[in-house]
């Protein structure tokens, strides 16, 4: 069944998460001022699976429960589900201009589903069962996953098990009958609060010594042991001050947590891979291959609105028509659509696995991220050239409304007379709020670090990129006979 957003909503409140932020524990997430919006952007997941017009690219017929399931618990079938997953994260990054959270889970489910049935068949597990015994359960409820991967790490130049402190990859720390314990953290963990269920994952690959730290399984996001530290975002409080235009986008947002694991017990049913090490790097690379995929969905749909936003900042100034200005944006459409074709292509070029669900093309899923962490911080730059300064020195909205100085706020920062000057500093504020305030988190530094950082994609460029085969075609062209 389909939730809607409002019992989406609903069904969160009934959770008990233990979150912590500014020191406290936040007695109702749900109803938290700096945490509603980063709800707000998933309830946009279900809001949007309720539209008829936006039936085909949110919902899928799900070919394990026969139902019509939300997109963002699907197993993708084909490579034109591929390609609808790119499509729906651009929309949802056009109506909400934030992160909206559901896409880890997604990408999670169709990295497990392939590796689970690949290390069944090699060690005759139950793996693949417990998956789609969960994966059921997720799609006949409808739920919100997140997938859990990136450990704190501690040395970066040691493995799992050599670290100083063994908890700085989660790892195994009992094996009983019914289950496992567990003990470690997961970082940045984007929209935790506002799942239901969380899939574990390996961090990095894993030699034999790294055997207790090889874990991967599902379990609530509100299982005992478990407990949330919300990260801060640049201008975090700003949602607390009661002057709605200066947050630059009101209702939505993104939100990252330091998760700890303290001794999570996880029954036999949950687990999708204990020990078998060698399959850790697998699960990373066709994760980390899904979610770079997927940043030439969202990261595009939110590069669309801060376009429109520098746009409608011109129009405001009086300087629509200046060619630097018209060139400028024509420059971040071109970087924008570049990144849109990268996630279109390593979808229209995705394969079936064994398995029977569809992988993207991995060497152009990683040219796709590689590109994330270069043109959002130009298309940032030319939306902050083309806004002006105001943007980050306008007063506060406390300030256009007080019946003294407003009227001189008012009067002095009008661009052109048509406009109002509320109208101008709003959407200036949209624009510090993508390029500098909350939504930066999700635009700016995660398009760098999110899905790994530049150099893991390079990593794996150098391993598809088939230097040979291009030496051979020099030589052959050339001819050269050696
Ligand atoms: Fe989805 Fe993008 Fe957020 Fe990742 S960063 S969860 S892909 S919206
Ligand atoms: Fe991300």
């Amino acid at each position: 069944m389909l939730m809607t957003g409002e019992q989406y909503v609903e069904s969160m409140r009934k959770l008990n998460l233990q979150v912590y932020m500014f020191g406290k524990k936040v007695e109702c997430p749900v109803d938290d001022p700096i945490l509603r919006p980063s709800l707000n952007s998933v309830k946009m997941t279900y809001d949007l699976a309720q539209l008829p017009e936006y039936q085909d690219l949110m919902t899928a017929v799900s070919p394990y429960t026969g139902e019509r399931v939300n997109r963002f618990t699907h197993i993708h079938q084909s490579t034109e589900d591929l390609m609808n997953k790119v499509k729906m994260q651009r929309l949802l990054g056009q109506k909400t201009a934030a992160c909206f959270q559901r896409c880890v889970g997604m990408d999670a489910f169709n990295a497990v589903y392939s590796t689970t049935f690949d290390i069944d068949k090699k060690y005759g597990t139950k793996y693949h069962e417990n998956f789609m015994n969960f994966l059921k359960y997720v799609q006949e409820n409808d739920l919100t996953v997140d997938g859990a991967m990136t450990d704190p790490k501690g040395d970066r130049g040691l493995a799992p098990h050599a670290q100083a402190d063994p908890d700085m990859f989660l790892h195994v720390v009992e094996r009983r009958d019914d289950g496992i314990v567990v003990r470690g953290a997961k970082a940045h963990q984007t929209g935790f609060i506002n799942s239901h269920e969380v899939i574990v994952m390996p961090t990095i690959s894993m030699g034999e010594d790294d055997k207790e730290y090889a874990v991967s399984f599902a379990c609530p996001t509100d299982e005992k042991g478990i407990f949330m530290i919300v990260g801060r975002q640049s201008c975090d409080t700003r949602k607390l001050e009661g002057a709605v235009m200066d947050t630059g986008n009101p209702e939505f947002g993104g939100t990252e947590a330091l998760v700890i694991f303290d001794n999570v017990f996880i029954p036999n049913d949950r687990i999708f891979l204990n020990g078998e090490f060698e399959y850790a790097g697998v699960l990373v690379e066709r994760f980390a291959g899904y979610h770079r995929q997927s940043y030439g969905g969202c990261k595009v749909g939110v590069g669309d609105v801060l376009i429109g936003a520098a746009a409608v900042a011109a129009d405001y100034n009086g300087c629509p028509k200046a060619s630097h200005v018209k060139d400028k944006i024509i420059e971040m459409q071109h970087l924008n659509e570049t990144l849109f074709a990268c996630g279109i292509a390593c979808s229209a070029l995705g394969t079936k696995t064994e398995s029977g669900n569809y992988l993207i093309d991995l060497l152009l899923a990683n040219v796709c991220k590689q590109n994330v962490t270069r043109f959002p911080y130009e298309i940032v730059r030319l939306a902050e050239d083309i806004a002006g300064g105001l943007m980050v020195t306008a007063p506060s909205e406390k300030d256009l409304k007080d019946p003294k100085i407003g009227p001189y706020v008012d009067k002095y920062l009008r661009g052109v007379n048509s406009v109002t000057t509320e109208n101008r500093l709003k959407i200036l504020r949209l624009i510090e709020n993508l390029c500098l305030g909350t939504a930066a988190v999700g635009y700016r530094t995660e398009s760098m670090h999110g899905a790994g950082s530049p150099q893991a994609q390079r990593i794996m460029i150098s391993r598809q990129g088939n230097l040979k085969m291009k030496k051979e075609l020099a030589k052959s062209i050339a001819q050269i006979k050696e």
